[in-house]
């Protein structure tokens, strides 16, 4: 997806492998931002950025973006060859993904766990359930400090590691065979669009209204 927007040049102070063709980079913030809020990235700075949450914390000294390689992608690709030192262009932060106080279940698959990591940084993930859906126990990417903030409601769904430490199947199945959800919590959903248009399904066939999700699709 494209976004006209003016980019600045960052100079990327790191850049880690975290999985098997997934990666965190980050550079120094210069901005403030809202938890779950995203950028608009590029190599060049009036080209077709595509949109990344951070994953940091409100107050941290770096701005951290999760991102995993899309074979024949334009972009990432070349974002994943890149060094400390390197440029990048970046935008402003921008978006409406947020959460409150009300108690809530926070569901991602894949690198769409990244809005919540920054929430949950940024001291926004009391009385939150967080479900992570990946297909193997690598790719639950900053699982330590998330165990940390949420040790009794963090669950996370495998679905294809046979020998996988966690629950072994989709999230979709975690929640369909779920019977007792908090009925009035709010369900905030970030990931492929598969993974939202199918889990919104559920959870209105279990009686959640459509006012109670929030969603945040990756495209
Ligand atoms: C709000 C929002 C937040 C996001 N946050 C994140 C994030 O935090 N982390 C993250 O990893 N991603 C995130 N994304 C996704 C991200 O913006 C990019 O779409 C993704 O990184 C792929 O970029 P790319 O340029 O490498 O691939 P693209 O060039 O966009 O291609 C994506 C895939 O489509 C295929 N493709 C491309 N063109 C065609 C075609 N013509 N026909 C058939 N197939 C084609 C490619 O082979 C590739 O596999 C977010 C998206 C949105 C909308």
């Amino acid at each position: 997806m494209s976004s006209k927007r003016m980019l600045f040049k960052k100079q990327l102070y790191q850049i880690q492998t975290v999985a098997t063709n997934v990666y965190v980079l980050s550079f120094k913030r210069d901005f403030t931002f809202r938890a779950g809020q995203v950028v608009a990235i590029d190599l060049v700075p009036d080209g077709e950025p595509r949109l990344y949450s951070i994953a940091s914390g409100e107050q941290d000294l770096y701005v951290q973006i999760l991102f995993d390689e899309k074979k024949e992608g334009k972009l990432t690709p070349f974002l994943s060859k890149l060094k400390a030192g390197d440029y990048i262009y970046v935008s402003e932060p921008f978006g409406s993904f947020k959460t409150d106080n009300h108690s809530a279940y926070w569901i991602a698959s894949g690198t769409g766990i990244a809005p919540f990591v920054s929430m949950a940084r940024s001291g926004l993930g009391v009385d939150k359930i967080l479900v992570h859906g990946g297909r193997l126990d690598e790719n639950f990417y900053f699982r330590e400090e998330l165990e940390s903030f949420f040790p009794d409601c963090y669950f996370r769904c495998c679905s294809q590691q046979e020998d996988t430490a966690y629950f072994k199947g989709r999230l979709t199945e975690w929640l369909i065979n779920k019977n007792d959800l908090q009925l009035d919590a709010h369900f905030y959903l970030c990931g492929s669009a598969e993974m939202v248009v199918q889990v919104r399904d559920i959870l209105i066939s279990k009686g959640i209204s459509f006012q109670q999700i929030i969603s945040e699709t990756y495209f």
